[in-house]
């Protein structure tokens, strides 16, 4: 697995002045770090691993969000094996959810099973822009609203508005 520290250091329990810095920097935090040892420990397991990249990990509501960029295909099946997995390690619910470069593909795997049915632009009068989303059936995702807002905005730096066809 690719990581944003060295592997060494996480299997270790140890970091190295690079990464430590990293940690005093907020670039990772102690809860990427945890997480990051949880799937490496898994890597024999899920072969998938060894082809992937940690992207970062947000602790919301009580659920740890993951976030993991795939070079491979996974299914949700694989995925939800390791969620368990995962689940059973940090003692907490966990979802592993799959980035992308591209933000209407990182959106689509965020709120599937239900579909993304368009997304806008909206210029605010102070010039930020922010994304309205028109989300085809509200009762297909297992986010809440406020979540997804929070995690599109920490990962993507992004702000969205959701709007729901059916709820
Ligand atoms: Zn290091």
């Amino acid at each position: 697995m690719k990581l944003p520290v060295c592997q060494f250091d996480i299997k270790s329990g140890v970091l190295c002045g690079k990464c430590e810095a990293k940690l005093r920097e907020n670039i990772i935090s102690p809860l990427d770090i945890k997480i990051m040892a949880a799937l490496l420990d898994e890597e024999k397991n899920f072969i998938f691993l060894q082809n992937s990249e940690y992207i970062k990990s947000v602790e919301l509501q009580g659920v740890i969000y993951i976030f993991l960029r795939f070079m491979e295909d996974v299914s949700q099946a694989q995925l939800l094996l390791l969620e368990a997995r995962i689940d059973a390690k940090s003692k907490k619910k966990v979802r592993i959810l799959r980035d992308s470069y591209n933000f209407n593909e990182f959106l689509s795997a965020l709120i599937a099973p239900a579909r993304l049915v368009s997304i806008s632009k909206i210029w605010l009068p102070d010039g930020t822009e922010e994304f309205g989303l028109l989300i085809d059936n509200k009762s297909k995702i297992s986010i809440p609203d406020q979540t997804l807002v929070e995690l599109v905005k920490l990962l993507k730096g992004k702000t969205i508005r959701i709007r729901f066809l059916s709820s």
